[in-house]
């Protein structure tokens, strides 16, 4: 039978819970347990796909094809696996069942509340994902503070796991905050006292309290919390801000979290083996030559939207043991006059994917001046698709060539619809979803990336290259080096002749992890890493 650590949140949300929770993962699987995890969204929205990026950061996809909180990124990449539908519930998912099968006649004559009716529900769903994925612990991270209205029915769920499985098999962590006062220059634990109330008011005594603090805490504060809180002075666990997140299951192992965790829930574990891990956090921190990147999108101002294309870009810059330098780039200020000059020093162009008009003419831009410039380029989906409107803008000679989704009334569609797609109007979970197998032919930067030849990759997407232009663009140059298996639908197209401009209709940024760059991801930043850009210096042999 599985074992539960139910993680939740205390004093204020973006502390950073999520990678405790991945970090958590990376603890349990260096010690040769098997771990799965959730994340409970309170929100009502049955998923976040339908949410702006402004909103929600990246929608982060499984495989399986399910619209998740990027949290489960974070979990993939530290403890590398791979998650599915199971591993995101919502409150809107929890209220949508219960409300169909009371619709159904389910419950007929009964009255249906949030306990039991909710509360069976949200456990049901911790039962499925241990059943299926059969693992030794199953992490579940409550998403938002404790105290968050909708946040209620999960917190009394979690708590009633405790009597349905055994004491002895649940584990409560909480992850609190100490804000710092700089008058008075001290970490502040009032707050962490009164969410521990708060905990406890629904029933909940945490076993583990993790301290995020800016500034490191001092021994003193472990005592305090211990008091206050009533948990044992080594369940108070200090988690200081540290310059890289990979860093923090190193930490936490170091200031013996993991023994803890297994002590705790009895497990009898192997020794951990961290040191994959402490290789690489050591080598991210040697000194090092960096490689520019310029990121054109739409939502840059708001780093987490493009949360897993960054990780991608620094586990290959790590691979080639450079340091990874993002310029972040507004698409809207390409289109000004003069724009282009923002990619100067750029030694490769990256244009992730997002949906909406706005921007567009600034990505076709970059795509255009990578290609004149011949400076490495990947396009992921979105990416893709300008990549090939601007083909056919600039070498098929078609001035409105467009997508039907920015220009429906294009006399060029390169990018469209499929033909059965058109008559759908809902947008909910009405996408090409998750893993979809790729054929690449020999010969092509894709195929010598992979050094396979089918490969599945995970989608999010509407539109597709319009097959009308296919032979047209083919002609021209520009090579279809990835193929649905029945070759009705273009996946990856590169440039003939150009050194590396290559894009995807699928997201290979959520397949990549930090020991395991993805291929095309490992070899944009393999060759950007040799780009000489205006005012560069080349650096100059020893010998020479
Ligand atoms: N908006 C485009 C489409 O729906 C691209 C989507 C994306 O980049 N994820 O096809």
């Amino acid at each position: 039978m599985s074992k539960y650590i139910f993680v939740t949140g205390g004093v204020v949300s973006s502390v950073g819970k999520g990678i405790a929770v991945a970090s958590i993962g990376t603890l349990l699987k260096s010690r040769q347990i098997t771990v799965s995890v959730q994340k409970l969204d309170p929100y009502l929205n049955v998923d976040p796909g339908t949410m702006s990026p402004y909103q929600h950061g990246e929608v982060f996809v499984t495989q399986d094809g399910a619209e998740t909180d990027l949290d489960l990124g974070n979990y993939e990449r530290f403890i590398d696996i791979s998650l599915t539908a199971d591993s995101n519930v919502t409150s809107g998912q929890i209220y949508n069942t219960v409300i169909g099968r009371e619709r159904r006649g389910d419950f007929l004559g009964g009255t249906i509340q949030v306990v039991p009716h909710v509360t069976n529900e949200i456990k049901s769903r911790f039962r499925r994902l241990a059943e299926q994925s059969k693992a030794d612990v199953v992490l579940v991270e409550v998403g938002g503070t404790v105290g968050d209205i909708e946040g209620q029915p999960f917190l009394e769920a979690i708590r009633q796991m405790r009597k349905d499985v055994g004491r002895e098999n649940v584990l409560y962590v909480h992850v609190t905050l100490l804000p710092y006062l700089r008058t008075t220059q001290e970490l502040k634990t009032k707050p962490t006292q009164h969410s521990v109330n708060e905990l406890r008011r629904m029933g909940i005594q945490p076993d583990i309290i993790i301290c995020r603090s800016d500034e490191p805490m001092p021994e003193s504060l472990r005592d305090k919390i211990s008091l206050f809180c009533d948990v044992e002075r080594e369940a108070v666990i200090p988690l200081p801000t540290i310059s890289t997140v990979y860093e923090v299951p190193i930490f936490l192992e170091d200031v013996g979290l993991g023994k803890l965790i297994v002590d705790k829930l009895g497990i009898q574990a192997l020794p951990a083996d961290m040191t994959g891990w402490r290789d690489m956090v050591a080598s991210l921190k040697e000194p090092r030559e960096a490689v520019n990147i310029a990121l054109v999108g739409k939502y840059v101002e708001l780093k987490d939207a493009y949360y897993s294309v960054r990780e991608a870009l620094q586990h290959a810059a790590m691979f080639h043991k450079r340091r990874l330098n993002i310029m972040w780039i507004p698409s809207e200020a390409l289109e000004k006059e003069g724009g282009e000059n923002l990619l100067r020093m750029a030694q490769g162009i990256i244009v992730p994917g997002g949906f909406g008009v706005r921007g567009i003419e600034g990505m076709i831009k970059a795509a255009n001046y990578a290609r004149r410039s011949k400076v490495p380029y990947l396009g992921l989906c979105l990416g893709m698709q300008v990549m090939v409107i601007e083909f056919a803008r600039d070498v098929l000679k078609q001035p409105r060539a467009n997508s039907s989704e920015f220009d429906p009334e294009t006399p060029c569609p390169v990018i469209d619809l499929m033909p059965g797609q058109r008559s759908v109007t809902d947008k909910g979970k009405t996408m090409r979803l998750g893993n979809y197998a790729c054929c690449l032919p020999v010969g092509t930067h894709a195929a010598q990336a992979y050094g396979e030849d089918l490969v599945y990759e995970r989608h999010r997407h509407r539109y597709e290259l319009n097959n009308e232009y296919r032979r047209k663009l083919e002609e021209a140059g520009l090579v279809f080096s990835g193929l649905s298996p029945d070759g009705e639908l273009v996946e990856v197209c590169e440039i003939a002749g150009h050194p590396w401009m290559v894009a995807c209709q699928f997201h290979p940024e959520f397949g990549s992890r930090p020991h395991r760059p993805h291929p095309l991801f490992r070899d944009f930043i393999g060759m950007a890493k040799d780009v000489l850009r205006e005012g560069a210096q080349p650096s100059l042999p020893l010998n020479a």
